[in-house]
């Protein structure tokens, strides 16, 4: 349940640069209709029953892979490789596209003022990085070109989703946020040709090897730096993830 008092969170929404109190609900109600199906009660499959022990020892294995991995050309020009930070057991995954020349250095997702900022958007749902919440990306190393942060390409994107995959089946989180198109699209394994607006205000669902878990869509925290005016529709989109997993947790 989120409890994050109005005064605080106006505060949040300030240092991401969102002037204009809207309320959570008034926000909601912005939103189009959920289509049938993807009801913010709609129920998700039981995580998978795992000993804690057996889940750590799966995780450890899963990193040692990733933090190998040569399965793409990427490998050749990475410096650190980014697989991911947070709870482990997180309810929230924020998932965005790949790490860019800071995520690269430090060998951890959203540094730097993308970070800052991704960082104020989790502050303002009641969340702390590491606590209640995962942040990964699709691909773990790092896309340039001519020493500039480049967006993956599907081919790209396509060899390394399997590890992202197994973070999701691991984590099992209530809710998922997409940050960008790239991030959207490989999510939803379709081709990059919709416009991100057209994916927001919805929630759409990842499907998974049994599991169903909700997706909402919406802007990547780069792109609100350098489009400020988006940042109040990022919020529109984090109070429907927010009402979505409240829906959830009242259903359960
Ligand atoms: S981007 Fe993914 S698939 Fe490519 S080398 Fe890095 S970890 Fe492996």
């Amino acid at each position: 349940m989120n409890t994050l008092d109005d005064a605080t969170r106006l505060a949040y929404l300030k240092e991401m640069g969102i002037t204009v109190w809207q309320s959570r609900t008034a926000a909601a109600n912005t939103v189009d209709t959920v289509p049938a199906g993807n009801t913010s009660t709609s129920p998700m499959t039981p995580k998978a029953v795992e000993s804690q022990g057996d889940k750590k020892q799966t995780w450890i294995q899963l990193l040692d892979e990733i933090m190998h991995c040569q399965k793409c050309h990427l490998a050749k020009t990475r410096n650190k490789i980014v697989p991911g930070v947070g709870d482990t057991n997180a309810d929230w995954l924020f998932i965005g596209e790949g790490p860019g020349f800071y995520e690269d250095q430090q060998g951890e997702p959203f540094v730097g003022k993308s970070g800052q900022l991704l960082d104020n958007m989790l502050l303002s749902l009641d969340l702390v990085r590491g606590r209640n919440v995962y942040i990964a990306n699709i691909v773990k190393c790092r896309a340039s070109e001519a020493g500039k942060d480049r967006q993956p390409t599907e081919e790209e994107s396509a060899i390394c989703m399997p590890f992202l995959e197994k973070q999701i089946a691991l984590i099992a989180p209530k809710i998922i946020v997409a940050l960008g198109k790239t991030a959207a699209c490989a999510l939803l394994r379709i081709s990059r040709e919709p416009s991100l607006s057209s994916l927001r205000k919805k929630v759409h669902t990842y499907e998974q090897g049994g599991m169903t878990i909700p997706l909402v869509i919406t802007y990547h925290p780069s792109y609100l730096l350098r489009t400020p005016q988006g940042k109040a529709q990022a919020w529109e989109d984090l109070c429907l993830a927010m009402d979505t997993l409240e829906g959830i947790q009242n259903a359960n």
